[in-house]
């Protein structure tokens, strides 16, 4: 059951509605705006995580939900691509695609911050002109050692008192390229006494020549975050800016911008207004970009997409379903305060998900092999499983019961513990264990037999051939056992990758930890399964639950046809607790 999607978001959204502060907006053009827009702005400088598709659920599904509202809704898909030295176009597709594979739209609204490069820097030379800004002298290290600390108010800088004509001169010669990187910032001119020091007179262009992916060689000066982030969402009438508590101290100089330039003309009311919510943490993961661009760089995983990473390329390719992250966020919900969220949440989302609509196979994982002594080798009895025990409509898997089967090792125990009901061979006057082989047999331990190192290499039983599922005389065996089988003459041996988390420790980025050293190191086994088979025919990511193993999908890179390769999404039980 879905908790009612409520949040606190929704209900500013809801209160502006009532008040009517956004309704028939119009944009600069005159055209009808929706009442209700938000944004996802990521910075194109790695590849999405999932706490990413938090704020992508947040602010698409917000869009979606209001637009069915009076006056509709909106949410924009916004690159945040001022900052030339460190964006790329390849992180820049790869967010597209991860956006639309979560299932969201965007419509005819992609925009870019650096298009709007040109009036960032008109509205600058507003500010400027209006002794709003200034152009400073100081050295990056000067200007830090005089923005002073908490609790102790920063320097003005010497060149602060700049006459506006002076400013506008020195500006344009930075844009027009006549310095070196670092000679000389643009600063907002606010208050170096302000008790929040994101207010002491902040920087909002710096020097780079550096070309940029989308503008080339035309800017040698980049506006900053956060003179760019206000501004942009103003462009595009944003109603609610949406981001993470961290910009909560921003928030004053997100105003204060706006106001500026409300004030000389550029925009009018309804402005944007910012609210700030709890980032995802998730607990055996990392959600910095900087870190995992560090896990790719030193080859601690296998790439971006690696299924152990926690990008939206790594869940999808580990086999999480866009529904399944979806529904995760929205069980998650959104509040201001920050928490853990177990790993376990996510696995349980794709459970609720899959259940019921992933078909059902077999797979045997550690393979012992099983002789039916009381089969002919040349004989095969035909059997077949539903392909979802719900959906009697989606039809039957065909397979053969022969002689020589496999099973999984742990469904033998030599001796067995009190309590193991599959199959351990005869003791004393005591029978074998008796298993009914799912959708197939019932079965009786006879005996076993092992190698020079006493490891158990065969099992050896007899089967009951008036027991067969689905057969009146089935109902005359009471078994307490039900294992899972394929037969060895028909089986797909196929490579199947059982994934763990990538770090041991539930918080690998904590305190002053080093997350490497919490690396685990089993968080990747390759092994051979023998696999029913049907499942030769398996197409890259289709999902599959393996019964009594868990979800798993075709590996969307590695399958090819008739030879596909399986990965482990999760277990069907918690493992964890
Ligand atoms: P980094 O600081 O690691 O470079 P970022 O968090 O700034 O990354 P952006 O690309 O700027 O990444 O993020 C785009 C949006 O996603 C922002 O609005 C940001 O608040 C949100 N976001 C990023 N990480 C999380 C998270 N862990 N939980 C929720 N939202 C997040
Ligand atoms: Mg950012
Ligand atoms: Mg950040």
């Amino acid at each position: 059951a879905l908790a009612e999607p409520s949040n606190f978001l929704r209900q500013i959204i809801d209160h502006d509605l009532t008040s009517g502060a956004y309704q028939h907006r119009s944009n600069s053009a005159g055209q009808a705006i929706p009442s209700i827009i938000t944004r996802f702005p990521p910075e194109p400088n790695g590849y999405l995580h999932i706490g990413h598709a938090k704020s992508i659920c947040l602010n698409f599904g917000l869009a979606k939900d209001y637009n069915t509202q009076a006056g509709g809704a909106r949410c924009n898909m916004r690159l945040d691509d001022t900052n030339p030295v460190k964006e790329d176009v390849e992180y820049a597709d790869s967010i597209l695609d991860a956006v639309k594979w979560l299932g969201f739209d965007w419509g005819t609204h992609l925009y870019h911050a650096s298009d709007y490069f040109d009036r960032l820097y008109e509205f600058a030379e507003i500010l400027i002109q209006n002794g709003k800004a200034y152009v400073d002298s100081q050295s990056a290290d000067d200007i830090h050692a005089n923005r002073g600390n908490f609790g102790q108010p920063g320097k003005n800088s010497p060149y602060r008192e700049r006459s506006p004509a002076d400013n506008l001169q020195l500006f344009r010669q930075m844009r027009d390229g006549k310095f070196k990187d670092g000679e000389h910032v643009l600063r907002l001119k606010i208050d170096m006494a302000h008790p929040n020091i994101v207010m002491r007179d902040p920087v909002v262009y710096r020097i780079r020549h550096t070309d940029h992916h989308r503008t080339g060689s035309k800017w040698c000066i980049y506006p900053l975050y956060d003179y760019t982030h206000c501004i942009s969402d103003a462009l595009e009438n944003v109603s609610h800016s949406i981001c993470t508590l961290e910009f909560e101290n921003n928030r004053p100089l997100y105003d204060w911008v706006l106001n500026a330039l409300k004030e000389v003309g550029v925009f009018k009311d309804p402005l944007p207004h910012q609210y700030e919510f709890a980032r995802l943490n998730l607990t055996y993961t990392i959600t910095s970009k900087r870190k995992l661009l560090q896990l790719v760089e030193e080859n601690h995983v296998e790439g971006w997409d690696d299924p152990r990473m926690p990008t939206i390329v790594g869940i999808r390719r580990r086999g999480y379903t866009p529904e399944s992250i979806r529904l995760f966020c929205e069980r998650i919900g959104v509040s201001k305060a920050d928490s853990w969220i177990d790993m376990s949440t996510l696995d349980q989302a794709l459970r609720d998900d899959l259940e019921a609509r992933a078909p059902r196979a077999t797979a045997v994982l550690k393979p012992l092999k099983l002789v039916i002594q009381n089969l002919d080798a040349n004989v095969s009895e035909s059997c077949s499983a539903p392909r979802h025990p719900h959906h009697p409509e989606w039809g039957h898997r065909e397979f053969n019961f022969t002689r020589e089967l496999w099973i999984e090792a742990d469904d033998f125990m030599k001796e067995p513990t009190k309590g193991f009901f599959r199959l351990y061979p005869p003791i004393g006057d005591q029978a074998g264990g008796r298993v009914r082989l799912r959708h197939g047999f019932v079965i009786e331990c006879t005996g076993f037999e092992v190698d020079a190192d006493g490891n158990v290499i065969q099992v050896n039983a007899t089967h009951f051939p008036d027991s067969k599922s689905g057969t009146p005389g089935s109902n005359n065996y009471k078994v307490k056992g039900n294992i899972h089988w394929v037969s060895a003459a028909e089986a797909i041996p196929a490579e199947v990758r059982l994934y763990d988390h990538l770090f041991s420790d539930p918080h690998p980025d904590s305190g002053d930890k080093n997350f490497l050293e919490a690396i685990n190191p089993n968080s990747k086994e390759t092994i051979t399964a023998y696999l029913e088979p049907c499942m030769k025919d398996a197409k890259p990511e289709e999902r599959f639950q393996f019964e009594r193993h868990g979800y798993f999908v075709a590996d969307r890179i590695d399958s090819q046809a008739g030879k596909p390769v399986f990965n482990r999404t999760v277990g069907l039980k918690d493992s964890w607790k």
